[in-house]
């Protein structure tokens, strides 16, 4: 039994702040950051999302860009499962969902590990709201059977399976992979893929400084320099790239094969 003067425990919100543009946040999303107590703010969380939060919220931004010193996921946990038994409602807003890439599920294993009532609240993800911008439909019926989200990024370096990807002949989404681009279109070229196949890149996709190009895939590390493209980016690749319209387009500039 806890003792009478203990409170008990508050909940923990996962929260998906969207791609960036303040209106794609849910509903949910802006009631929960308005109810929250304490925010864990990711680095990819736009600002204006945090206008719904309450004036005496505490805001604690725990960023972890590639390659930057951050706040530890241990730690991060840590703060958590402390404010939510001290009784306060925790917010986590992470940029997109939560769940697509973004440690929402090692979190979400870890607070209902110290039995806390854990609640995940969907947000648009990058991989969505990207190529939306371009008027790229990632599953477009005429041209392919669906889409993959994958990261150039993973775990202890390893790659994805390029060749099963490419036999799929679904639409790949590419998350983390700007700075692996010449990887990526290796990879993807050793699998078989044309060089010709259409790619696009989106950087800040929904934010005011977007920036986009689209290329071929033997052009695509050189359209990311001319176009400036940096980190965060959305590469996508596929026949339904094919009617994108993007900021720059370099398909017929660029005939540079890839470096492999
Ligand atoms: N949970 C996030 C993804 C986090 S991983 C989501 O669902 O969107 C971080 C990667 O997401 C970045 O490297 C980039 O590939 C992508 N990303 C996030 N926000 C982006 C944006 N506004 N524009 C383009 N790419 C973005």
């Amino acid at each position: 039994m806890n003792a009478p003067h203990r409170p008990s425990p508050g909940k923990v919100w996962l929260v998906g702040a969207g791609p960036g543009d303040p209106d794609l946040l849910t509903l949910k999303a802006a009631r929960a950051v308005a109810c929250a107590d304490v925010i864990l703010v990711d680095d990819l969380v736009a600002p204006g999302v945090l206008a719904h939060a309450s004036p005496v919220a505490r805001i604690v931004h725990v960023g972890k860009r590639g390659g930057c010193p951050s706040t530890s996921q241990a730690f991060i946990e840590r703060l958590m499962v402390k404010e939510a038994l001290a009784g306060r409602t925790v917010v986590r807003l992470k940029g997109g969902d939560p769940f697509v890439f973004g440690r929402g599920g090692e979190e979400r294993e870890a607070l209902m590990a110290q039995g806390l009532d854990v609640e995940v609240v969907p947000g648009v993800t990058a991989g969505i709201a990207a190529p939306a911008r371009l008027g790229i439909a990632v599953t477009h019926r005429a041209v392919t059977h669906g889409v993959a989200f994958v990261t150039a990024h993973g775990k202890d370096d390893d790659e994805p399976d390029w060749r099963a990807l490419v036999a799929s002949g679904l639409t790949l989404v590419v998350y983390m992979g700007v700075a692996r681009a010449a990887r990526v279109v290796a990879g993807l070229r050793a699998a078989g893929m044309r060089g010709s196949m259409p790619v696009a890149v989106i950087q800040d996709a929904t934010r005011d400084d977007e920036r986009s190009v689209v290329a071929t895939l033997d052009g695509l590390v050189e359209a990311i320099a001319l176009a400036g493209i940096g980190s965060p980016a959305i590469i996508v690749v596929g026949r339904v790239v094919a009617q994108a319209h993007a900021a720059t387009d370099l398909r017929a500039l660029v005939r540079e094969p890839a470096r492999r």
